[in-house]
């Protein structure tokens, strides 16, 4: 598949998720937001641009791109052992999402790494918007890592694409300020991270910010216990964002970049 055809389905499928979810949640909100779309969603939608941007400039050669190559060498794990091609998929799209729920849990726990990741966190409501707001160096550190996964382990890139489109999608879905009916979201759990399930992992309080890693499949945070089923506040109560950058103007475009080199009593 060429480059430009690849980012085009990346990207069209984005925007179709994207504007389902955006109508779901203007329609049927599961929380009423604090502070709203206005302040947020300019800044939230801005870091999306360049983001896209910083990635394909100083990227050119995208993690598809890398796949094809150590595929063609006959590099990584998988294509040491041979495995058939359904197999490597399988494996591979599994094994990406170990790597970001791994990736996840670490910029949590190492100081200099949170000071990126927790822009994320800073948000002062969390909708589908949430789900794209990632520091550009974020992306770049989790490109380079996932990157490394490729190619050590092999995998395709079928299951490459497959999976960043999934990434795309469950990210913006899990985000989403929308609810399944309770006994589906009891079923989804197992399978999915829910947005329900994901909501906990913004709260402002630490051990629960610490909770809740995984991004599509919720068996990590079982396996490992970081598991946690809700919030102690509630669901509607519960805080959302960080103890610091709590102004409303701190959604703006500029501070969101500047947050992880501003000291403002962060942990
Ligand atoms: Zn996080
Ligand atoms: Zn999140």
């Amino acid at each position: 598949m060429s480059l430009s055809l690849e980012i085009a389905v990346r990207v069209g499928g984005s925007a179709v998720v994207f504007a389902m979810l955006a109508l779901w949640e203007w329609f049927v909100p599961r929380r009423q937001l604090t502070v709203g779309r206005r302040p947020r969603w300019p800044g939230n939608l801005g870091i999306l641009a360049i983001d896209m941007v910083t990635v394909r400039l100083l990227v050119p050669t995208a993690t598809v791109g890398v796949a094809l190559i150590a595929a063609a060498r006959g590099w990584g794990l998988l294509n040491l052992v041979g495995a058939p091609l359904w197999a490597a998929i399988v494996t591979g799209m599994i094994a990406l999402d170990l790597v970001v729920y791994t990736q996840h849990y670490v910029f949590h726990h190492v100081p200099l790494l949170w000071r990126l990741h927790r822009m994320h966190h800073a948000d002062l409501d969390i909708d589908v918007t949430t789900g794209v707001r990632f520091h550009p160096f974020e992306i770049l550190m989790s490109l380079a890592i996932k990157i490394s996964a490729v190619v050590a382990l092999g995998i395709p890139a079928l299951a490459v694409l497959m999976f960043e489109v999934l990434l795309n999608s469950s990210s913006m879905f899990n985000h989403s300020n929308v609810a399944l009916p309770p006994r589906l979201e009891r079923m989804a759990r197992w399978i999915v991270v829910t947005p329900q399930m994901h909501q906990v992992h913004h709260s402002i309080a630490r051990e629960e910010t610490d909770s809740n890693f995984g991004f599509n499949l919720p068996w990590w945070d079982r396996l490992f216990g970081t598991y946690r089923a809700e919030p102690a506040a509630g669901e509607q109560r519960m805080a959302v964002g960080l103890p610091i950058f709590r102004d409303v103007t701190e959604s703006r475009i500029l501070r969101l970049l500047t947050q992880p080199f501003r000291d403002d009593g962060g942990r």
